[in-house]
């Protein structure tokens, strides 16, 4: 499949039609989403009478169109005014959003096609899909492995040539994740770059919209147009867009670039390491310098996230009570009875223990113990990086310590699929963005990312590492079979 930098410059030349690439895409999707699981919805006559809109445009409009005709997909917690929005959850199956979320708007504004929505974990909480009410995803790598998550969908889309681009949100590594173990770029910006209206809220200082794509170019062309201020997320920022495009062809010469000795620690597997370690070395020979930095709070990192973004979750989804929003059971005698049989048929076994944790870490008692310690932790922990980056530009790591897992293999053991996040959710609780590019791929043929994390607002130069990166490899032009 051409890449949407490709797509959009052929539909602004009159090359090629916006009908064209979204009838590709939605064959891909027909040939392929039964056996990979990707889609939660498509919406075909939307598309459709979008990319028609667009090729009905006089030529001097369309050039004006950063992404005209490029399908893509969209997260299913991202809210849309002509599709569902479910977050796979079946407290949402029903939901059908009055409105649509700022970055939905921005695409349609762009010329971008949204062709569907894509599944995740129920509410965005897992790290392999596997806790979605709707369906498992499977990973095209390996169909007996999963595809990462929380936004495992939106990665296999984009894996899997069903379309170019798509977008995730990541609250603790949910696009850095899937997109290393499928091996395509996803980049998780700065808290605030994004706006928030419209994303169906989990940890709400946590969570970031943001682009998967085959390319750092791209990501770019995407982040562009989903950046900015917006009026209606008061955490988003009116800090200018940086020319992520403009910026990907600098030279990375004399760049700093961190290593972090702890995320090189135990637990990280051999062949992960070895390919992490040879990227790393790509980007030397392209006159880049390394520096050994310390981030010593790295180890608190897991239990720190696990309890602020439990904390938010379960204040966020109290407004699921049958009233309000979400599934009303059937069953109920009086209103409380309403609400609890509501939720207890609506939520899913994750969400469920979330906003227990959640609820306990905020109550009277243990407030001071649990939830307000993580957040003096989260200052330190954002404090650390702020001294790594006195010294260095981008600081470079694995994105999770292995390649893809079994599917099943960890759904049984709630803790052993939380400590598999210790190396993305730091850059969440500092509100820093990160990215994950392809590095390689392990001895069993199962793709390995390469995490580049930056200061705030540093998305710029962290595509621009990872273009030059890409321009002098090929892990991302393999496909899987
Ligand atoms: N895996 C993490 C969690 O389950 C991150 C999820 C996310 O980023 N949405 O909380």
């Amino acid at each position: 499949m051409p890449t949407a930098s490709e797509i959009s410059k052929s539909v602004h030349e009159g090359k090629s039609t916006a009908v064209d690439a979204v009838n590709s895409a939605l064959r891909a999707i027909a040939d392929r989403n039964d056996e990979l699981g990707a889609f939660v919805s498509v919406c075909e006559d939307h598309a459709i009478a979008q990319a028609k809109r667009i090729d009905a445009l006089p030529a001097d409009k369309k050039k004006r169109l950063p992404l005209a005709g490029v399908p893509i997909a969209l997260k299913d917690n991202i809210c849309t005014d002509f599709a569902p929005t479910t977050c796979s959850s079946k407290i949402l199956a029903s939901f059908n959003p009055p409105y649509s979320a700022h970055v939905t708007e921005r695409l349609i504004d762009a010329g971008a096609v949204v062709v569907g929505k894509t599944n995740l974990d129920e509410f965005a909480m897992g790290s392999s899909t596997e806790n979605s009410a709707t369906c498992i995803t499977r990973n095209p790598w390996d169909r007996e492995r999963v595809p990462g998550g929380s936004s495992g969908g939106s990665a296999v889309s984009v894996a899997a040539d069903m379309t170019p681009i798509a977008l995730g949100s990541d609250t603790g590594g949910s696009i850095r994740q899937p997109a290393s173990l499928t091996g395509v770029v996803g980049l998780k910006p700065t808290y605030g770059r994004v706006s928030r209206y419209g994303l169906v809220a989990f940890g709400s200082s946590l969570d970031q919209i943001g682009p998967f794509a085959k390319t750092a170019e791209d990501a770019a062309l995407l982040l562009g147009v989903i950046a900015g201020a917006d009026t209606r997320d008061s955490t988003c920022v009116s800090t200018d867009v940086a020319d992520y495009v403009g910026a990907l062809n600098e030279s990375i010469v004399g760049k700093k670039i961190g290593i972090p000795r702890e995320y090189f620690a135990e637990g990280l597997g051999d062949e992960t390491r070895k390919h992490v370690e040879a990227a790393i070395e790509v980007l030397r020979g392209l006159g880049a310098e390394t520096v050994d930095v310390e981030l010593p709070l790295t180890k608190y990192g897991i239990a720190c996230y696990y309890l602020i973004a439990t904390a938010e979750a379960s204040s966020n989804l109290a407004r699921y009570d049958g009233v309000h929003y979400g599934h009303r059971s059937e069953k109920a005698g009086d209103i409380v009875e309403m609400y609890s049989a509501s939720r207890e048929e609506g939520f899913g076994a994750e969400v469920k223990r979330r906003i227990m944790l959640g609820t306990y870490a905020l109550s009277s008692g243990y407030y001071d113990a649990y939830y307000l310690r993580a957040m003096k932790v989260r200052t330190l922990l954002r404090r650390d990086l702020e001294n790594a980056f006195k010294k260095v530009d981008v600081i470079c790591s694995p994105v999770t310590p292995s390649t893809a897992f079994k599917i099943g293999e960890k759904t049984s053991d709630p803790l052993a699929m939380y400590l598999a996040d210790v190396y993305t959710i730091t850059a969440n609780l500092a509100g820093i963005p990160a990215m994950s590019v392809p590095c390689g791929f392990d001895s069993a043929g199962l793709p390995i990312g390469l995490q580049l994390m930056g200061p705030a607002f540093s998305e710029a130069m962290l595509l621009n590492v990872a273009h030059q990166y890409q321009l002098n490899t090929e892990h991302h032009k393999r496909v899987p079979a």
